[in-house]
């Protein structure tokens, strides 16, 4: 099995908890972007404080709910966004402090923090150094500035320039970045000359996702109206299976479809979403997932400060979830435990014979009841992982 002997297997891990936090403001909103979020401009979020207030009570009123969450130690806490970086480090160490007096933590918690462009200096990164945050990644998309004014993205000329270096000085050394293809003003050229920046630098982790249009934004609207040109879809495809070997060169493991990291610097976090772990999702917008339920906030922050914790909880469905999760990694993972912990019988045998099915046509190998995909099942992939979950 390829790469098995660098990469980590995942597995079904029952003790841990993640938690998300959401923090909903940015600088402009961007065009494209499906996320609750709202344009602020440059002055801090008038209602920060309020907001994590509000935070704090929805963890108290959440372990209110679901007590047996306090036997599990947090092992990540990702804030998110929005534009975390926008609010003060000082809300985030106090947020910080009052999760670590409630929970217990794991020695090695990774705690990340998204960060803007516009936000990213050495002092912000001394600061999450000092509180005790140790993953930071940036929203780079692009480093052209006709891509990011036809995305609608906030640019911050100087920041953009200086983004690279301050990232390789960092005192955290987890750092990764998010770029985009298929923007239409940005050439492919332009984008292996961004790619190359990113590979010179050798920062361990590169989130690398397709630009998309989702319904209700401002980009999708642009479309319709013929103002705007949709996502390049050729170049799409081209980069994504150009990708993989061009990485792997460089020594990153393709970890999910879309997330490449040097060994030992994937996504704890992220990784727990794919891996059907539970998580507490706090703030407006925000989604989780704890004790086997699933529950969404309102995407309206004075909404969500205002009334009571949203106690609306579903069952998680893991026949259909777990498949549109789980085989998204590319990176192998132990399949018959995953399908012994959360599967009925009747599922099991689905999950079963398709896979089976799958190896057969070359498209994965399952050896001592770990799988992994091939790299042929890429540009299939949405496909495969419905002929699974139906
Ligand atoms: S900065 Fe990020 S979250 Fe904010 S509007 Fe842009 S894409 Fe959305």
């Amino acid at each position: 099995m390829e790469l098995l002997d660098k990469q980590s297997i995942w597995q079904v891990r029952n003790s841990y908890l993640g938690v998300y936090v959401h923090f909903p403001y940015c600088f402009k909103k961007c065009d494209y972007c499906d996320f609750y979020s709202e344009g602020i401009g440059p002055s801090p979020a008038n209602d920060e404080k309020s907001l994590f207030q509000s935070y704090q009570k929805e963890i108290l009123e959440r372990t209110k709910h679901f007590p047996e969450i306090k036997n599990r130690t947090i092992d990540t806490v990702f804030f998110g966004g929005g534009t975390p970086s926008k609010a003060s480090s000082e809300s985030w160490k106090e947020l910080l402090g009052f999760l670590r007096s409630e929970f217990a933590f794991a020695e090695d918690t990774e705690i990340s923090i998204e960060v803007n462009p516009e936000d990213l200096s050495e002092k912000l990164l001394e600061e999450y150094h000092s509180l005790g945050i140790n993953r930071v990644n940036v929203g780079v998309q692009t480093f052209e500035p006709k891509g990011l004014e036809f995305l609608g993205r906030h640019y911050d000329r100087e920041r953009y320039d200086s983004l690279v270096n301050v990232l390789t000085h960092s005192p955290i050394k987890r750092v990764g970045i998010d770029l985009m293809y298929g923007i239409p003003e940005v050439s492919q050229d332009s984008f292996y000359r961004d790619l190359n920046l990113f590979l010179q630098a050798g920062l361990p982790h590169l989130s690398l996702y397709s630009l998309t249009l989702e319904k209700g934004t401002q980009y999708s609207r642009d479309v319709t109206d013929h103002k705007k040109k949709e996502p390049e879809e050729n170049i799409q495809s081209d980069i994504l299976t150009n990708l993989p070997v061009l990485l792997k060169k460089h020594g990153y493991l393709w970890y999910e479809v879309s997330n490449y990291a040097k060994p030992g610097f994937e996504s704890k976090h992220n990784l727990k979403y794919w891996t059907y772990e539970p998580y507490l999702g706090i703030g407006p917008g925000a989604h989780g997932m704890i004790e086997g339920h699933r529950y969404g906030n309102p995407r309206n922050s004075s909404l969500y400060q205002k009334k009571q914790t949203n106690t609306k909880y579903e069952p998680a469905d893991p026949s259909t979830e777990l498949s549109l999760t789980l085989f998204r990694l590319f990176s192998p993972f132990r399949y018959l435990d995953f399908i012994d912990a959360y599967l009925d019988a009747g599922a099991k045998d689905k999950y079963l014979r398709t896979i089976e099915g799958w190896e057969k046509k070359g498209l994965c190998s399952i050896e001592s009841g770990v799988f992994q995909w091939k790299p042929a099942a890429l540009l299939l992939l949405d496909d495969l992982i419905l002929e699974i979950s139906l």
